[in-house]
């Protein structure tokens, strides 16, 4: 008998070990309450890069005018902004709509039952499946939790509730505001920040700390905060929101230092959370935090016996290729084929522009560790590629053991620093030295020929 095994959720986690326990020759029951794709589809990522590809339009379109020295083109832009936000939307909605029926076309290929209910633990191998007008309890081997995580918006944000908007709800705003302000400069508010700022929205943006990106290297934040800048977006960092009020049917955000920033609408980004009171996780034995369940062990991904988690629900890292490889792993550690997870090479990209990445250790991050490091960096004002291209700005850092050579980690800024940080993912998994880095041939004219430029330093 094949083993029985249930996937809760089909986001980038649920969906990629369902399929891989099929594959293994699981019977595979996948629940999910919403839309097979997760947040990832229809709320995260891939709306996300969809809204910032057309931003990148406009952009080239205010390139251009500026180019050809034509001031009609501005005009044309302004008028284009005030029309294109429903059809930008549309053509978003359209791309996460295919993903998601492509799933479940994998699914229906791999013979997995997708079935669309909430599930709750009734017992630690028993669900309970409640659909729109039926409920039934079904029993398993094994169990993934691939539940995912939600916005989180404090509770002083409700005085203003018909104003905010979170990182999922901002995706439905019906029209443009004139003004935003965004509340968190992690990733997601960097990103709104630079798209709504091409698409003609006057935006600022409060973060807590001092810098933005906190996560990321020092270098980044900087640059990242003077792009912004010179988009027009007026930064407050290191300042807080202490309380809001409407005025005007407007809202008004009140800073530490008595700043107020008046808008149209605010863009709460401050963080994700785990909320799994629906789940009922501890009628199976299991206890959990804001954070995600606790006691996942961080390398094969179980939670006790039979169950295993994967994806933002394990708080190892919110990012959907990272639960992806844990769902695969997951699977294959239930199916007797033992893999394991690394949390230190999971790549990292902000889609900011210019785009900024890494992988592994940030210099300061190795340092910290107390190792001896080398650091080889080169800059995209001299890389051609990035020239022809207008987007000189950014750089190459490579952070390796000053004593054995090893590669340890890699930060990039610049033209597709998203996919060419992979370039360093596949380095780090090979366990590479910087020795047999240097040995790699980049094509010309690229931007990967950063890398090595910094390699001949
Ligand atoms: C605006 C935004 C931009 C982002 N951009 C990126 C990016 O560029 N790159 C990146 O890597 N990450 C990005 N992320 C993060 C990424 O979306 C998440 O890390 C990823 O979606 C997590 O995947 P998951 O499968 O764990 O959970 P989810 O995608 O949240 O999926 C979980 C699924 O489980 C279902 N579910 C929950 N509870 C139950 C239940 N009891 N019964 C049945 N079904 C249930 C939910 O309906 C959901 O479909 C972004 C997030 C946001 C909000």
């Amino acid at each position: 008998m094949p083993l029985k095994i249930a996937v809760i959720g089909a986001g980038p986690a649920g969906y990629p070990a369902a399929l891989a326990a099929a594959k293994l020759g699981a019977d595979v029951t996948v629940i999910e309450k919403a839309l097979a794709g997760g947040v990832c589809l229809h709320s995260g990522c891939i709306p996300s890069k969809s809204l910032l590809d057309a931003a990148h339009r406009f952009d080239a379109v205010r390139d251009i005018s500026v180019l050809c020295q034509d001031s009609a083109l501005p005009a044309a832009q302004e008028i284009l902004h005030a029309l294109a936000w429903s059809k930008i939307q549309q053509r978003q909605q359209t791309v996460s709509q295919k993903l998601a029926a492509g799933i479940l076309a994998l699914f229906r290929q791999a013979k997995i039952h997708f079935m669309e209910a909430r599930a709750s633990f009734q017992d630690s191998h028993t669900l309970l499946l409640a659909q729109k007008d039926q409920s039934q309890q079904l029993s398993f081997d094994a169990i993934i939790i691939a539940t995912g995580s939600t916005a989180f918006v404090p509770v002083l944000f409700d005085k203003i509730k018909q104003h905010v908007y979170d990182n999922s709800t901002i995706f439905q705003i019906p029209q443009l505001p004139k003004q935003l302000v965004i509340v968190g400069g992690g990733a997601i508010g960097c990103e709104f920040a630079t798209l709504m700022s091409s698409l003609g929205v006057q935006v600022q943006l409060v973060e807590m700390q001092p810098r933005l990106l906190p996560n990321l290297d020092e270098n980044i934040s900087r640059l990242v905060a003077q792009s912004l800048q010179k988009r027009g977006v007026i930064l407050h960092l290191g300042q807080s929101v202490r309380d809001a009020r409407t005025e005007a049917d407007k809202p008004v955000l009140l800073l530490d230092k008595e700043v107020e920033l008046k808008a149209d609408a605010v863009l709460v980004a401050i963080g994700r959370q785990c909320d799994l009171t629906d789940l009922c996780p501890e009628n199976a034995g299991l206890t959990w935090t804001r954070k995600g369940l606790t006691g996942v062990n961080p390398h094969t991904l179980q939670v006790k016996q039979h169950i295993y988690a994967a994806g933002d629900v394990t708080g190892l890292a919110l990012l959907a290729h990272a639960g992806s490889r844990q769902g695969i792993v997951a699977a294959h550690n239930i199916c007797g084929q033992p893999q394991t997870y690394h949390n230190e090479w999971v790549p990292n990209a902000v889609y900011t522009m210019p785009e900024v990445a890494s992988v592994g250790f940030t210099r300061s991050q190795a340092q910290a560790q107390g190792l001896e490091v080398k650091i080889q960096k080169a800059f995209m004002a001299a890389n051609g590629r990035a020239l022809t291209m207008a987007a000189a700005e950014g750089f190459v850092e490579i952070v390796s053991d000053k004593n054995t050579g090893r590669l340890l980690g890699a930060t990039l800024a610049g033209p597709s620093a998203s996919e060419i940080i992979s370039a360093f993912t596949v380095a780090l998994e090979a366990g590479f030295t910087i020795a047999q880095l240097q040995q790699v041939i980049f094509p010309h004219p690229t931007v990967s020929e950063a890398i090595g430029d910094a390699l001949a330093r």
